[in-house]
């Protein structure tokens, strides 16, 4: 009897620090869907936010991601793009994971304020022939359609009004981030002194 083809979520993202709308977001997917796994995937170089910040190190943001996934069992953190080295384009890690799990069905998870720029991506057209999308709302970013040739689903996730950047600021000016990020990435933060946050 055939088995059914594996379902892989792929939850791509700079994760600088990662937080807990993050953990939701893969978690909602992960039951909405009924992916057999699902890979936080921590890019190395992320080219789209190039320019605009200094990003914190690729393995300093490993860690936080997976000091917060170790108690979230069906969340697993991925480098496969920190080890396969510079820029983080999302057609080269769905090509290495078809190597890696032939036949499998890929899931590129997405808030919606990504969509708008899905064209803009590396071998566009190839990627959207290879995997579905699933979208999560992101409060305050009205609801998107898919470009053109993108198939996906929306997927419903209580909405949790937090980014990686108020986070940081936070962190910065020494304000209170409990329940913004999860208690273990605090303590990945102040073990490794990330953030200037002098605490
Ligand atoms: P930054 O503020 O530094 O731009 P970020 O909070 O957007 O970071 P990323 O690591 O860039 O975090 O995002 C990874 C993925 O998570 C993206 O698809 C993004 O849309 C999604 N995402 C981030 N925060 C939320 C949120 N609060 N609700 C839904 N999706 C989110």
């Amino acid at each position: 009897m055939a088995t059914a083809p594996l379902r892989i979520g792929i939850f791509g993202g700079t994760f600088d620090p990662i937080h807990s709308a993050h953990l939701e977001v893969a978690d909602a997917v992960r039951k909405a869907l009924l992916l057999d796994r699902m890979l936080v995937v921590v890019a190395n170089q992320p080219w789209q936010k190039e320019g605009e910040r200094p990003v914190t190190p690729a393995e300093d943001r490993y860690a936080m991601t997976e000091a917060a996934l170790a108690d979230r069992p069906g969340l697993e953190p991925c480098r496969i793009e920190l080890d396969r080295g510079g820029p983080s384009y999302t057609i080269d890690t769905v090509r290495d994971l078809q190597r890696t799990y032939p036949g499998a069905q890929l899931v590129v998870v997405v808030g919606s304020d990504v969509v708008g720029g899905l064209g803009t991506w590396k071998d566009e057209r190839d990627l959207r022939g290879l995997v579905t999308l699933a979208v999560v709302g992101r409060p305050g970013v009205p609801p998107v359609l898919l470009p053109p040739g993108w198939h996906g689903v929306d997927v419903p996730v209580a909405p949790f009004d937090v980014s990686s950047t108020e986070v940081r600021e936070r962190l910065e000016t020494g304000a209170a981030v409990d329940g913004l990020i999860p208690e273990a990435v605090i303590r990945c933060i102040r073990q490794r002194g990330l953030y200037a946050t002098g605490r």
